[in-house]
């Protein structure tokens, strides 16, 4: 099965993204997360994207479908994928189709996470994340018990810098300018649109019975 998480940044693709591949035993492929790994690690590629992620802008697409295409001809998409963060282009979608039909894969089934701006606005600029386990923190409405700390290791807490106000900003403008071909380009039968303002636990519940169809998902936890 391959499951494209659309959605904008804030919307809660990353949580939802773990909940699936834990249920379904199928990795996640977040590209935002390949890339910042690859601008830590000072890669060619993390090289050439480091401005650009730091700018709140998309790095190309020759680039990126090459990156996905080496991550996914890896053994452990065998029984499936889930794509976070991609496609965000109409050349990446049309990319994509061609990967999935060469491969002889089945048809991705789309779960788009619907948030209004000014909710996206305010979790963004207030997320947090643990500098050394990662768990995410929002300010405003999931503090940590200490301020600055993390409650499962202590460790300091530090934000992304592509979520400062001004680059938040600009990642919702360029978000909101592709998304609406992208959604045309996935309409019909494999399109689910999911209230991403609702708890993540009803949302998970809400993805299970859309994916239930077509994929064996057992009931109950
Ligand atoms: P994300 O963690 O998904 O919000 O992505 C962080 C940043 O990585 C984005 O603001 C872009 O600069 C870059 N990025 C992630 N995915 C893509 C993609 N599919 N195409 C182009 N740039 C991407």
């Amino acid at each position: 099965m391959i499951i494209l998480l659309v959605g904008s940044p804030g919307s809660g693709k990353g949580t939802q993204a773990r909940f699936i591949s834990e249920r379904l035993a199928i990795p996640t492929i977040s590209t935002g997360d390949m890339l910042r790994a690859e601008c830590e690690s000072e890669t060619v590629l993390g090289l050439a994207a480091q401005s650009i992620l730091a700018a709140g802008r998309l790095v190309d697409d020759e680039l990126v479908n090459a990156m996905v295409v080496n991550r996914l001809s890896r053994p452990d998409c065998g029984d499936g994928f889930i794509l976070d963060g991609y496609p965000r282009t109409i050349p990446q979608a049309f990319f994509l189709d061609s990967f999935v039909e060469e491969r002889g894969l089945p048809s991705p089934r789309v779960i788009h996470l619907d948030v209004p701006m000014p909710v996206l606005i305010s979790r963004l600029s207030s997320r947090w994340h643990c500098s050394t386990c990662h768990r995410t923190y929002n300010l405003l409405y999931q503090p940590p018990a200490r301020k600055g700390r993390c409650d499962v290791d202590d460790a300091m807490l530090v934000q992304r810098n592509d979520d400062t106000e001004q680059v938040v900003r600009q990642r919702l403008e360029s978000y909101h300018s592709l998304a609406g071909p992208l959604l045309d380009h996935y309409a019909g039968d494999r399109y689910h649109r999911i209230d991403g303002q609702c708890p993540p636990e009803d949302i998970s519940r809400q993805i299970e019975e859309a994916l239930r169809p077509v994929a064996a998902i057992p009931r109950g936890r």
